[in-house]
């Protein structure tokens, strides 16, 4: 059983309880999550102090001997993909419910937000940006 905050488009603040993260996921997405207090299913997830704990593999493990920083990028976003699982849009969700225990722990990369990024950050969840070297150099 996990125990999640919610704040909906009044500023109520309510919990909601769910059997695990999956069943939470569905009801969100179903919008069957809705405000005690007005009934409104127009509801964000508040989220509380929650961090990621994904064991980030080492990145020393790549090789210092090139001093070009481009390589030394490129040779570290072949190493995440090579490496991590690619979670797509559900990078935020997957690294808190990783952080939370509610996930198996493992390595995983993708898309977010800079202001998804800012929170996860804010809340411990240790974020590695993945620079596009191709994309900064055209
Ligand atoms: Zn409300």
């Amino acid at each position: 059983m996990i125990s999640i905050d919610f704040e909906c488009g009044r500023c109520h603040r309510f919990e909601g309880y769910f059997k695990d993260y999956q069943a939470f996921k569905a009801q969100l997405e179903g919008k069957l999550i809705a405000c005690p207090l007005c009934e409104s299913t127009e509801v964000t997830r508040k989220y509380t102090g929650c961090s990621i704990q994904a064991k980030s593999s080492d990145p020393a493990k790549i090789e210092k001997q090139n001093p070009n920083l481009f390589d030394t990028i490129k040779a570290f976003n072949r190493f995440v993909r090579d490496h991590f699982e690619n979670v797509g849009r559900d990078f935020t969700d997957m690294a808190r419910a990783i952080h939370c225990g509610l996930d198996e722990e493992r390595n995983i990369y993708g898309e977010a937000s800079s202001e998804e990024v800012k929170d996860l950050l804010e809340d411990g969840i240790s974020v590695m940006p993945l620079i596009d070297v191709e994309d900064m150099m055209n």
